[in-house]
């Protein structure tokens, strides 16, 4: 654990904490936009808590129009991540 921690960044411009779906494609998205230097910190692993137990369901019908909209948009946004993460 030690000798992992002296690999750590010791500054960052922007702190993630946790390495689920929300934290990583944050993270991703602000790499993208140049965002500056991104830290992601996880207590665990990456994928430890829900995002690596669920059931994979994409469900663009929501409860609220704006969060249809958002869900399609999402759709959209997992089809293009293959491609966009290499
Ligand atoms: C059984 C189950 C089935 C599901 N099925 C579906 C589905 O079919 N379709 C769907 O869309 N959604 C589904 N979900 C919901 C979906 O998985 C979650 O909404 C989503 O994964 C949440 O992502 P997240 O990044 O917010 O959280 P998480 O994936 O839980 O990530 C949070 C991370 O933060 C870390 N963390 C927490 N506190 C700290 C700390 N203090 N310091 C460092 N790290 C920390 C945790 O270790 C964890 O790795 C399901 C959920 C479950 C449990």
């Amino acid at each position: 654990m030690n000798q992992q921690m002296n690999k750590m960044a010791n500054t960052a411009d922007i702190v993630m904490i946790g390495g689920g779906i929300a934290g990583l494609s944050l993270a991703v998205e602000l790499k993208r936009r140049k965002a500056g230097h991104v830290v992601l910190i996880e207590r665990n692993y990456i994928g430890s808590g829900a995002s690596g137990r669920n059931v994979g369901r994409i469900r663009a019908m929501q409860l609220t129009e704006s969060l249809t909209r958002y869900a399609i948009l999402c759709q959209k946004k997992y089809d293009q991540m293959a491609e966009a993460l290499g």
